[in-house]
């Protein structure tokens, strides 16, 4: 059996010489059949192209291949894999220049297309023309500006133009919604999440994908409150700090989505938004469906929609109201999902210019509350009622320890 001719690739070269830590280890095979592969004792993972796992490190290891186009949108790719595919060749079927360098086993770079250089110059850029054949490579550039925006990446002009010209219903419209949203998703786990959606927005991809949050764009609030004013520039600040929050990526997802409802109001009515916490509800139910967004972000993303105006107003509120916040948001029986909507709040609150680094004492406020709320004999009040009586003479419980709880606050507001 001769020698195995494999070359490091991907996002293993590029974040080593980003001083980055480097997670996974993607192999390229150069010269070999699959049926050496077998022989050699790996095992063969990919559905479309030859992908086979390292007996030993599990690594991918794919045989150098070359695609093409072969139809629309999407699908339709034409997979050529053959021992006479050069490693030039398989580096050149690749998104971005950074991404299509690779190592040989002595350590040598391999750069036919400038990645270094790029990564130098800090930018996102298309490899070849053929970037265009696949659509999702739009939303790969726009989490990639994400996740290396804080080193100083940009996208380069003409790739830009060239996302610009994908960004069309029918190609967009022909990614799979799983792989939309877990590109989102990832993209949402980046440290600039709201780069990814700039970045789509930049391109027109936005308003394709995400309507229901293009539509924010334009959309003026009050001054007073926002002095960033527009609608879609405060959904990016507020995203941008739940990420310095370290916001986990429901909460992420539920501050994304969190003011859709003022998309729907009435140029006649701005910049006020009556009951945009309501109005939300079905497009972020229509955003949700569209991209099989899993229950778990959904949920946290309709409860911060329809309750965030009432947390905002916490220290205002009366027992009784507090009350119906932590029925309504299921505070008491989920104090986890209640934390998670208190986050996004806090990102919501100092997702305004100049507003980036305000107390939020209506998080600890409402902290406390809860476990006020909590704090009832719950045994004892079973001793003398049941039914919807002992229901009753729960809910009057706590509203009596928020009475205690609200009376004894130092009123902390500025
Ligand atoms: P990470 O795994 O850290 O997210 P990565 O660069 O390794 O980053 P992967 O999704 O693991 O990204 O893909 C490995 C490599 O395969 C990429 O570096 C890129 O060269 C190439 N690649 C992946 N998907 C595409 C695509 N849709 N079009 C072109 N090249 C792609
Ligand atoms: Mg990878």
């Amino acid at each position: 059996m001769k020698q195995l001719t494999h070359y490091l690739v991907g996002g293993a070269v590029r974040d080593a010489l980003l001083g980055l830590p480097v997670h996974e280890k993607d192999w390229v095979v150069v010269g070999h059949t699959a049926e050496e592969m077998l022989t050699l004792g790996f095992t063969p993972v990919g559905k479309d192209f030859p992908v086979f796992l390292h007996p030993k490190t599990k690594d991918e290891y794919a045989l150098a291949r070359t695609e093409r186009k072969a139809g629309h949108g999407y699908h339709g790719f034409e997979i050529h894999a053959h021992p006479s595919v050069s490693l030039e060749e398989d580096l050149l079927r690749r998104d971005l220049t950074i991404n299509a360098m690779a190592r040989t086993p002595g350590g040598a770079l391999v750069d036919p297309y400038g990645g270094l250089e790029d990564l130098k110059a800090r930018i996102l850029r298309h490899v070849s023309p053929a970037f265009a054949e696949d659509p999702l490579r739009v939303l790969r550039v726009a989490r990639f500006a994400a996740r290396f925006h804080w080193l100083g990446f940009r996208v380069a002009p003409e790739t830009v133009a060239l996302m610009r010209s994908l960004s069309t219903a029918t190609e967009l419209l022909s990614i799979a919604p799983e792989r939309l949203w877990q590109e989102t998703q990832k993209a949402l786990t980046e440290p600039d999440p709201q780069v990814y959606f700039q970045v789509l927005e930049d391109c027109g991809a936005l308003r394709i994908l995400f309507p229901e949050l293009a539509a924010l764009r334009g959309v003026p609030q009050p001054k007073l409150y926002h002095p960033e004013i527009d609608t879609l520039e405060h959904q990016y600040l507020a995203l941008k700090i739940a990420a310095q929050l370290n916001a986990d990526t429901p909460t992420r997802f539920a501050v994304l989505v969190h003011d859709l409802g003022k998309g729907l109001t009435p140029e006649s009515a701005w910049p006020q938004h009556i009951n945009h916490e309501i109005k939300g509800l079905p497009l972020i139910k229509q955003l949700g469906k569209r991209l099989r967004v899993p229950r778990q972000y959904l949920e946290l993303g309709l409860t911060m929609s329809q309750w965030h105006t009432h947390v905002h107003r916490a220290l205002e509120l009366r027992p009784n109201t507090i009350h119906k916040l932590f029925k309504g948001t299921d505070a008491l029986r989920r104090p986890e999902r209640f934390e998670q909507l208190l986050v996004a709040c806090t990102a919501d609150a100092r997702g305004r210019t100049g507003y980036e680094e305000r107390p939020y004492p209506q998080a600890d406020y409402l902290r406390l509350a809860l476990a006020a709320a909590q704090n009832i004999d719950i045994p004892a009040l079973r001793e003398r009622f049941e039914g919807p009586e002992l229901g009753a003479a729960i809910g009057q419980a706590r509203i009596h320890k928020l009475k205690e709880f609200k009376q004894a606050w130092p009123d902390k507001l500025p």
